[in-house]
């Protein structure tokens, strides 16, 4: 189609045309296509691949969204959607892009063909959203974290993953192991507590306690120390500095220097070895040589860790970080645990079981960095799914929580025109039992119509296509995933059926904007 430039319009980017409603909403059903067919357990898998013809297969929405080579820049605020629904709840992403892209369709044919402005349209669509959302939360049971309830949770949410069952019972007995210890004012809040590292050709397995990537500071210190005392080192370890010398230096100043250098570290050493402590975690920026060669002759474990890693390691051995030399007088600057150990070939340390005992490491793996990559995500997303569960409780999946409240957002009265504006919401709910099951095989509308006949909370069974109750089969949903999904969809549905042009801009970085407003 070509858009009418009339000679007077800069030309945009390829593709991108001036009529906005078609050129948008095209852009929106591609991505949305590329990601559609990966929806629910038996969802197919993308091959993807770069311009040296690195590949890799995904079956993950994110993943797939973010490395797309869009260009279309709807296509980018879908990207963009997508990675926030990412980042807020984890999980849920592929749900918000299928649920935009029918709500566009939606809208643009009520626009086109039955003549309604965009803006009753955008009215119906932000009533209808909140009411839906208010309805799923209706619906919404709570869960603990014993009951049979939350392995259902971790299962549905990694049920489309690559060895879904094996990464599933790795999420639920690292959520088990932390327990209620990964409570922050009032709510779950398992960033805290589990830890979730990536490795290749290694077993996948669950750590109680803290794994480092990282190898002892010296091959010549000990591998393994049982019931180590640990310290937190955030001491200058380099007590005096290359740079002091000039070039003019005399070689009486080196020597009293190098002297100073010789004694400042035993001292630093000794005072550290006298605490008790027999595995040092250092997070000073630069260590002197002579340091780390009198840690070696005192059989000190030490290890490099960063700044992160310092808040995770204190909190689970209780050692308190020494910032000044007067801080190793203290009598509380030791923490405890019951094993501290390198394993050599996998390059990891393991400290383990700490004296407050709340972190928990997730080791997963794969043959591949990628695949390593997508299950390192899969089980994030379990471990979100479970958090958004406990926190806010769960609805049925499969779609039927979302078909089940239609009749309901029916009978939401508005005034004029913004009425039609709620049929985009309700195919929007419609959508995605629809999908899932059209990945399964099935005539998806057909089983639609079948699941919505049916009592509520019933869906239909992936693998026989009966109606069947969700929640007796244990496929459920956390609450919020599905409203964030839900609003997201909304959000990007009326910014894109808002938008009556697309116009070729000069320069418009947030530097030259700001230029220009002054
Ligand atoms: P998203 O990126 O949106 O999380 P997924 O591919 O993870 O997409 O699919 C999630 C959807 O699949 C949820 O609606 C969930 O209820 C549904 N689902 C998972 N397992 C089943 C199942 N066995 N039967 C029907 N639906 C399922
Ligand atoms: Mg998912």
């Amino acid at each position: 189609m070509s858009s009418p430039n009339y000679g007077v319009w800069r030309p945009m980017a390829e593709n991108v045309e001036f009529n906005a409603m078609d050129s948008n909403s095209n852009a929106v059903m591609a991505v949305a296509d590329t990601v559609r067919t990966t929806l629910g357990p038996k969802g197919l898998d993308k091959l993807l691949i770069d311009q040296a013809m690195n590949r890799h297969i995904s079956n993950d929405g994110v993943t797939i969204l973010l490395s797309l080579r869009a260009i279309h820049p709807v296509a980018r605020m879908i990207v963009e959607i997508a990675e926030r629904q990412e980042q807020l709840v984890g999980d849920g992403t592929t749900t918000a892009v299928v649920m935009a892209a029918e709500m566009i369709k939606e809208g643009k044919r009520l626009v086109r063909e039955l003549g309604v402005h965009p803006t009753k349209v955008v009215e119906g669509i932000e009533s209808g959203v909140r009411h839906a959302c208010d309805l799923l939360e209706k619906e919404t049971k709570n869960i603990t974290l014993d009951g049979v309830m939350l392995e259902q949770i971790v299962k549905t949410s990694l049920s489309s993953k690559l060895d879904g069952k094996q990464l599933a019972s790795l999420v639920i007995s690292a959520l088990r192991m932390v327990g209620r210890n990964a409570v922050y004012d009032g709510s779950f809040n398992f960033d805290k507590s589990i830890m979730v590292i990536r490795k290749t050709n290694m077993e996948d397995k669950v750590v109680n306690g803290i794994v480092l990537e990282r190898k002892r500071l010296d091959p010549e210190m000990p591998l393994d120390v049982k019931g180590p005392k640990i310290m937190i080192v955030k001491l200058d370890l380099k007590p005096v500095k290359e740079s002091w010398l000039k070039e003019n230096t005399k070689y009486q100043d080196i020597l009293t220097m190098e002297n100073d250098r010789l004694v400042k570290a035993k001292q630093i050493v000794d005072s550290i070895v006298a605490t008790g402590a027999n595995a040092v975690m250092i997070a000073s920026p630069e260590i002197d040589q002579v340091v780390e060669d009198l840690l070696v002759a005192k059989k000190v474990f030490a290890v490099r860790i960063s700044t992160e890693e310092i808040e995770h390691l204190s909190r689970y051995t209780g050692a308190k970080p020494v910032r000044l030399l007067e801080d190793l007088k203290k009598p509380d600057i030791l923490g405890n645990s019951r094993h501290v150990y390198e394993d050599e070939q996998d390059e990891l340390i393991y400290v383990e079981t700490g004296s407050n005992q709340n972190m928990v490491t997730i080791i997963v793996s794969g043959s591949t960095k990628e695949t390593s990559q997508e299950r390192w995500r899969a089980v994030l997303d379990g471990i979100n799914a479970a958090e958004a569960a406990l926190n806010s409780g769960v609805v049925a999946g499969g779609g039927s929580a979302e078909l089940h409240i239609i009749e309901k957002v029916k009978k939401l009265r508005l005034k004029g025109l913004e009425q039609v504006g709620l049929d985009v919401v309700m195919s929007a709910l419609e959508s995605i039992m629809r999908q899932i099951l059209t990945n399964a095989g099935f005539n998806g509308l057909e089983k639609v119509m079948a699941a919505r006949s049916s009592p509520e909370g019933f869906g239909i069974d992936i693998n026989t296509g009966e109606p069947v109750d969700m929640w007796k089969i244990g496929i459920i949903d956390p609450l919020l995933v599905k409203t964030m999904a839900l609003k997201a969809a909304g959000e990007i549905a009326k910014s894109v059926l808002r938008i009556d042009r697309n116009l070729a801009a000069e320069d418009l970085s947030p530097q030259a904007v700001s230029e220009t407003k002054r």
